[in-house]
Formats: structure tokens, sequence, C-alpha cells
């Protein structure tokens, strides 16, 4: 017997044991993902499932040393929420004490110089990245695990140096919830006649394709993973957020941005964007992969998700966007459909895009390529510079504290006494979750003439997160000028709201001060949690109604069996809208109602004010379509959920049902387009369904429109004593089927005639009306671009118009942009008018955007409690 041939079979014995053994421990056995999925990422119609891509990095976790997986929590539907830590695992294995010296560079304050020099010195260049944030574009929750798997396997010089000098930290999906319910839809699809159609509804449970609005004010649980990584635990040196466009204009919009930036933020950042974006696209037209554009489509300026909001926090935030195929179906794109964008005037090669790809099929996988190299060139130029990245992080830190310093605002002072003092403290959270410092004082105090009460606090602009607190406190002028204007002068549309405020869209008083604050202060190192106080008293408790929050306290008493009634008219210690909880209700359940919402029940002094009426629980109707679903009406269920207002999910089938009356006392309309919700075509051909798709590409079931019988069952609802509740645009409905006795005065108009996109403007409310109640005389509107302004039209019914809130006669700006201010100067914010039995409340701002505009959230609560009948 030939021995060589026993040794040859001995071989072929271990190898093919080798191959049987499941998941073997050896780091040459890691499975590339094709291996484990069963395709290439980014293969034409294969999309990898969530759970499959937890499975797949939980192995990765085990069976490599330079991967960590860390679980956060659970998304919004339950489904887990990782991120992964890429880097040597030497690194990995001191892991903390990289944190501690990126801590000191982040946040240079207290610390030595040596200190200083030692974390520059020592430290690691620290780079988050995530992915798959939108869900519909699916390529980048499928680049991140081959993206992985190379760090895991690779040993070339250029990925030992990433590993060495930086640590890379992967959110491989922002969204889970939202890649399950796509890769699920798809899969149902492909292969139909629908192969590749859009999913009906949002792809994030309450709020869709907004879920990258969220980092500003974290009301998702998701976002709230994201900026404990970025704001609070880790303060990275970059960040990218990777995500997909339309499908014809550039293969990838990459780093930097294109004009109008947003100013304050140190100028490190916006250098270390061009450069990271350079090096992208350098990598690219190496690789030959065609169509990158820098410094377009895409500008600075934008709204304060994460990728926007960190250059604030000193990050060089970026996005790439690749351009989109049909979910995960390949698209086939002619010369003639290639066109140019903002800063991108013609599909054409310039300075930005020397390598214009030329049309042609377009697959998943190619956008994986191109995501691939924006996912590692960054890492790879940061690594390679890892000492001129820890000396400018330290840079940027510490010029931003002297900035603070030397500017003429040092600080803001966020009194005690507000409108509102519950909702101010929800503030003070919203920047604790920032990561910025708030002190607090710990007695009263004077500062410029000015008496602020004990607890008030003080927001120092000496502090690395400068450039943030000034967007979200200080007042703002979206810039006017030639980038944001078109040749002929008309105003080109921002890329998302003109200002972001919390202060003015929360209506907390937040006081700019030109000098130091002297007080003795306490930094606040936690997070606020007010509890309730509750004063015992035999004829019951009084809840102040100006707070948010007793609308939240209220309903939970609803759910006691509690009875609740409201002032109608002030006197003897109590405002109009005060609500009165009546006694019988357990003291038990008061402690836990006033401990969970913060609110103080005071004791009912004296008899039960005669003028007061009772209140009970409502029936809620929220209309929900599907066509993609309605942000607006996600967000709204979000706020209701928040306050415990119990409400049902509206289909066309149950507006279509009729004698809505006896099933509901109010139903709401988000802000929608008409035609989107009826799917009537608009009158003169015009319109269609909007921006909806053809209804032939839907899947019958989930084709929507409640149609001209919907209407009338609307109609009828209100006739019978319902209320109808309309945001924004969705006031046409009932203004135009209804033929109610008002118009929108802003109709039509645009540019230079009227605009106002995403603007806070002043108005006047008329806090007797129950539909105002609680509210301040003064206060800002969130004025969308969408949005209507109301003025009555003469006749018999024009008694039946109330006017509850208005805007001011001039000066109507608080923050943003507005042209044509006399358009609205004096006309109505906000109405309620008589219809038959019933009342319909046209809202023409923004009250509950986004959950954000705390300052007006009262206004569409009231209309969510009983209102008097004729009130
Ligand atoms: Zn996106």
């Amino acid at each position: 017997m030939n021995p060589h041939r026993n040794v040859l079979r001995i071989s072929i014995f271990f190898f093919l044991l080798v191959l049987l053994l499941p998941a073997a421990t050896s780091a040459q056995a890691i499975p590339s993902p094709e291996e484990f999925f069963g395709f290439q990422m980014g293969a034409d119609r294969k999309l990898a499932h969530w759970d499959r891509l937890l499975e797949y990095y939980d192995l990765l976790d085990e069976q490599s040393d330079r991967v960590h997986v860390m679980d956060m929590g659970e998304s919004t539907l339950g489904n887990r929420f990782i991120v992964l830590f890429i880097s040597s695992p030497e690194n990995l294995a001191r892991f903390d004490e990289y944190k501690r010296m990126n801590a000191i560079l982040s946040d240079p304050r207290g610390h030595s110089e040596a200190e200083i020099e030692n974390a520059i010195e020592n430290g690691k260049v620290v780079f988050v990245q995530s992915f798959g944030l939108h869900s519909s574009e699916v390529a980048a929750s499928q680049t991140i695990a081959e993206v992985t798997y190379d760090f895991a396997t690779r040993n070339d010089e250029g990925t030992l140096e990433i590993l060495e000098n930086a640590i890379a930290i992967m959110i491989p999906c922002l969204n889970p919830d939202g890649e399950i319910m796509i890769t699920e839809w798809y899969n149902q699809w492909v292969g139909t006649e629908y192969e590749g159609a859009g999913l009906p509804y949002l792809y994030h449970h309450y709020i869709g394709h907004d879920n990258n609005r969220d980092a500003f004010m974290r009301a998702t649980i998701e976002s709230e993973h994201g900026a404990r990584i970025m704001f609070r635990e880790w303060v990275p040196q970059g960040y990218i957020d990777h995500h997909q466009m339309g499908s014809y204009t550039a293969r990838m919009a990459i780093p930097p941005y294109a004009e109008p930036i947003r100013p304050e933020a140190d100028p490190l950042v916006w250098r270390e964007m061009s450069w990271y974006g350079a090096h992208i696209g350098y990598k690219m037209d190496e690789a030959d992969l065609k169509g990158a554009i820098g410094a377009a489509i895409y500008s600075g300026w934008g709204h304060f998700g994460f990728h926007w909001i960190t250059p604030f926090h000193n990050i060089a935030g970026m996005l790439t966007e690749g351009a989109s195929a049909r979910l995960a179906t390949p698209i086939y794109i002619h010369p003639d459909q290639l066109g140019g964008s903002r800063q991108f005037p013609e599909y054409e090669a310039q300075t930005t895009f020397p390598n214009p790809w030329p049309g042609g099929w377009w697959h998943v996988r190619d956008i994986v390529d191109m995501q691939k190299v924006a996912t590692v060139a960054p890492l790879e130029i940061a690594a390679k510079n890892r000492k001129t990245v820890l000396r400018n992080a330290y840079n940027k830190a510490s010029r931003q504290i002297q900035r603070g310093l030397d500017g003429e605002v040092k600080a803001f002072v966020i009194p005690a006494e507000q409108h509102d003092p519950l909702t101010m403290k929800k503030l003070i959270n919203l920047l604790y979750g920032q990561g910025v410092t708030v002190e607090q004082a710990g007695s009263e105090f004077i500062h410029e003439g000015r008496v602020y009460g004990v607890g008030s606090f003080v927001v120092s602009m000496a502090q690395p997160k400068r450039g943030l607190i000034r967007w979200v406190l200080g007042q703002t002028y979206y810039p006017d000028n030639t980038f944001t204007r078109d040749r002929d002068g008309n105003p080109i549309r921002p890329y998302d709201l003109s200002t972001d405020n919390f202060a003015e869209f929360m209506g907390v008083r937040a006081d700019p001060v030109m000098t130091p604050v002297e007080a003795p202060l306490t930094r606040v190192a936690d997070w606020l949690d007010p509890d309730g106080e509750v004063t015992a008293g035999s004829n019951g408790y009084v809840m102040d109604g100006s707070l948010n929050d007793a609308f939240h306290a209220v309903n939970l008493l609803f759910e006691e069996g509690a009875s609740v009634r409201r002032v109608a008219h002030g006197g003897e210690g109590l405002n109009p809208g005060d609500f009165i909880v009546e006694p019988g209700v357990s003291a038990d359940a008061v402690a836990e109602i006033a401990a969970e919402t913060g609110v103080d029940f005071a004791p009912l002094r004296g008899e039960m004010p005669e003028a007061s009426y009772p209140i009970e629980k409502q029936r809620i109707g929220m209309y929900h379509r599907y066509l993609g679903g309605n942000m607006d009406e996600g967000w709204t269920r979000l706020l209701l959920e928040n306050f415990d207002f119990d409400y049902t999910k509206m289909l066309d089938r149950h507006i279509l049902e009729g004698d809505l009356h006896e099933k509901y006392d109010v139903i709401v309309l988000a802000a929608d387009n008409k035609s989107m919700m009826t799917g009537i075509r608009a009158a003169g051909g015009g319109g269609g369904y909007g921006r909806a798709p053809d209804p032939s590409t839907i899947p019958p079931d989930f084709r929507s429109g409640f149609g001209q019988a919907g209407i009338d069952a609307l109609q009828d609802f209100v006739r019978n004593g319902g209320t109808l509740v309309t945001f924004a645009q969705a006031g046409d409905l009932p203004i135009d089927e209804f033929d109610l006795p008002v118009r929108n005065a802003v109709a039509g108009m645009w540019g230079n005639e009227f605009w106002s996109p995403g603007s806070t403007l002043k108005v006047d409310v008329n806090n007797r009306d129950p539909y105002a109640f609680g509210m301040p005389e003064d206060a800002l509107a969130l004025f969308l671009a969408s949005g209507q302004v109301y003025e009555t039209v003469s006749g018999p019914a024009s008694a039946g118009v109330k006017r509850i809130v208005t805007y001011k006669d001039r000066d109507i700006l608080q923050s943003g942009w507005l042209l044509g201010e006399e358009a609205i100067a004096n006309k109505a914010a906000m109405v309620s008018v008589e219809h038959g039995e019933g009342t319909v409340v046209l809202i023409g701002f923004r009250p509950q955007h986004r959950v954000q505009t705390h300052g007006t959230f009262k206004l569409f609560f009231n209309a969510l409690m009983a209102v008097p009948d004729g009130h």
C-alpha cells in the first residue's frame, strides 16, 4: 500500500471532519456571510432577515476576538438592538481605559495637560457608523454584515492598522423592527406582480421615515440607544449614517454636505467631513466604482437627526446616500433618466463628481460595494492619522469651551417659574440626554436684574456642546441668501424645518444672559423624575390645567373610575381649565398617579365651583391609512400613548361602516393630503393620488382611500354631534367637503408671497375658550410649509366660527424663516367651527409635531376632553 495514499486519505478524512463540525472554533472557520446566509450580501432579490443577522453577529462575537456584540436593550416592538465593537483583541480587552481617554478628549474640563497628552498619545480613534435606519433603504443592514466579517478575518496591513488604532462602533441596524417588516414584506411578494412594492404602512411602528428626525428629542427607544452611545457614553470623533436616496441621480452622495451649513460647530468638524469624504471618493475611484458625488444634494443645514446634530457635539457627523434599486429588485436606468440635484446642476462631470455612472442595470450589490468603501475608507484614514484626529478631538472641545467663555451669550437660565414647570423638567432631561452639562441653583438668585427662584437651571455656554446649546435654546434665523434662493429669487425649501429649538417648541422660558451666573450651582447628575405632591382634602383635589401632565393624570384617573370636572371660569384660586377630582377615588391611586405624572394634587378649598362641568373619557378615533402610512398620524399615536389617551386606530372600513357618532366622540385626521385620504382624484385632473404610488402596483388588500362615502360618513358624524380634529392640510377635507364658513387664507401661496418652512410663529391664544384651556396668552405655533391659516367666510353660518389662536399683527417670526407675514397677520391659526350638532376643530399648524411641540399639546388635548356644547 502506498503510504502516501494513506496520508492523503487521512487528510481528506480530517478535511471532511472540519467541514462537518458545527461552528468550529478556530478563526479560519468563521463562515462568510455568503456561506452563512446562502447568498452574497446584496444579491438580487435576497435580503438577510434581522433574526438571522443577529445569529451571525452572535457567531462572530463567539468566534472572533475582534468583534464584541453589546446588547443595548429592545427596540420599540421588542426586538434585540445591538451594537458591534470592532477593534484589536488587545484594545477590546482594555475597553474601559480607552473609553476614559476618549471622554477626556471630548470633554477636557477638569483634566490636566498630562492626562490630555496621555490620551492623545495612547488613545484610540473612536468612530461610530450606523446602518438600516431607513428600512426601505435595504442595502446598509446587509453591507455591515460583510464589513464585520472582513474585519474579523482579514489580516492585511490596512485592516490590522484600523484594528490597532481605532475602535469602530457599528450600529448594524438602527431600526430592527423595520428591517424585519421590510424583509418579510419583500419576501412575501418577490416573484409576483407586486415584487418591490413599497411597504403599505410605516416601517417604524410610530414614526416611519421620520426616525431620522428623532435624535433631537429622542421620543423613541431606538434614538435613545443611539444617543446613549454617541452623546453620553462615547463621543466619537466621527460618525456616518448610511442611507439610500432616489434612483435617478448620482450613485452615491458622500461627504461633505452642500450649502448652506448651519454655523456654530467647530470649523474642524466641517474640515474633517471634507477630509473623510475626499478619501471615500478617492478609494471609490481607485476601485472604479462610478458615480460618487460630494458637496451636493444634501445641504449641511438639515434636521437634527444623528448625522446633522453630531457636528454640534464636535463629531464629524456625515451621511452617505446610495442610489436605490426597488427594495432588493434591480432596476434598469437609461442615461436620459439621470439628472442633477442641489449643487449638481447637470448630470455631467464636475469637480465633486469626476466619474459619472453611465446608466444600465443597478443592483443592491452595487450599493453594497460602494457602502463597503464608504464604511472602511474613513476608518483607514483616521487610523493612519490617529494622533492628529485625537489632538483635534481635544481642539474641537476646548475651543468650543473657549468660544462659550468669549461669546456674547454666556449661559441660558431656565427659571423655576414656568407656565408648565413639569414640561420644563422634560426639557432639562432632553439636555441631559444630549450629554449637556446642566446646573441647578440651590437658592434664589438675582441675575441681570431678574429674580430666579430656587431650583432654576443654568446651562453655561462654556462647555464642549456649546454649538448644540446655541441651537436648541437660542433664537434661530435660517439664512436668506443666494444659497437659499433660486435664480429667480424664489426661496429654496430647507431640507427640513428652519429651526429646531427645545425651548420654543416646548413653551419653556430660557433666558440668554450676557454675564456668567455667579450663584452656587450643583450639576444635574441624573434624569429628573419629579413626584407630584398630594395634599388630602375632603372636598376633592385640584390639578393645575396648565400642566400637560395633568391630562395624563386625568386619563389615569379615568382608569380608576374617578369623577373629574373642569373649571369653566376662574376665581377663588382656580383658573379656567383646572381639573377637579371629586371625592371617592382611593388615596393610593392618587398617590400613584401623582408619582407617575409629577402632577400635584391640591385640596379643593370650599364647595365644588358652580362654573365647572363634568368630563368623561372620550371615544377617540385616529384615522390610519396605507400608501406607506402617514408619519404625522404615527407620531400622534405615540403622543396619545405617552399621555395614556385610549384611541381606536380607524381604517377606511371603520369609516365606511357609518354611524360613527355612535362609536366615537372625537375623530382625528393627522396632517395629510386630502386625496391621500380619500383616494379621489383632485379636480382638474391634477393631483391624483398626490405622492402616492399608482394603485395598480399595490397589493389589493392595501389600496386605501375612503372615497365620497367616507367623506359623507365623517360629515354625518359631525352633524350628529361628533368632534372632528384636523391638523394642517387635512383641514381641506372638512373645509371643501362640508362647506364650512372658513377658507385657508394661504392656499396656493408660496415663495415671496408667503413662506414659512418649519418656523415658530407668535400667536395670541384665547385661553378662556375650552379648546385653549391651560394655554398661556402668548405662545409659539410651529408652522410647516403645508400648513393652513383661517379666514371666516361671511354668511349665516359664520356665527359658529370661533377664533381660538390668532397670529400676531406684526413681528410674527420667532425662529426660522418667514416671508410675507402680512398674509397671516391677525388671521386665525386655529378655529372651531360648529357644524350641525357637532364641531370641526381646524388647527392649521402642527400642535403635536413629532411629539416635540409640547408648548401646544394642550390645544390638541383639550379637544380630546369633553368640551361643553355651545361653549
Ligand atoms: Zn434614508
